[in-house]
């Protein structure tokens, strides 16, 4: 039953954030937009709440549907456009 509800959550993970986060300028506008989501760090740049650090600076977190409209308006709010949303069913690259 546990393992069953753990597929339910991690399916509905539908979009993953992206953030492109070695060209983030530190503006505060994603933390301010979504601030349950996007936090300002102590070099001036911000981090996705929770995320994973890849290898390449890059910081990435699966959300649920619901999550996808906020994240969705701190992407838009990025001046140099470092936030990026993809749909992992389809593959899709929204923004
Ligand atoms: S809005 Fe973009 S540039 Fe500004 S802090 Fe967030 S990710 Fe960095």
């Amino acid at each position: 039953m546990a393992e069953e509800t753990q597929t339910v959550q991690e399916s509905a993970r539908k979009y993953r954030i992206e953030h492109d986060r070695p060209n983030c300028i530190g503006c505060a506008a994603c933390a301010a937009v979504a601030p349950d989501f996007w936090v300002m760090s102590e070099d001036g740049k911000s981090d996705i709440v929770g995320c994973r650090k890849r290898d390449d600076e890059w910081e990435e977190l699966d959300i649920e549907e619901k999550d996808y409209q906020v994240n969705r308006e701190s992407a838009d709010s990025c001046p140099v456009n470092v936030i990026h949303i993809k749909n992992k069913e389809t593959g899709e690259k929204i923004i």
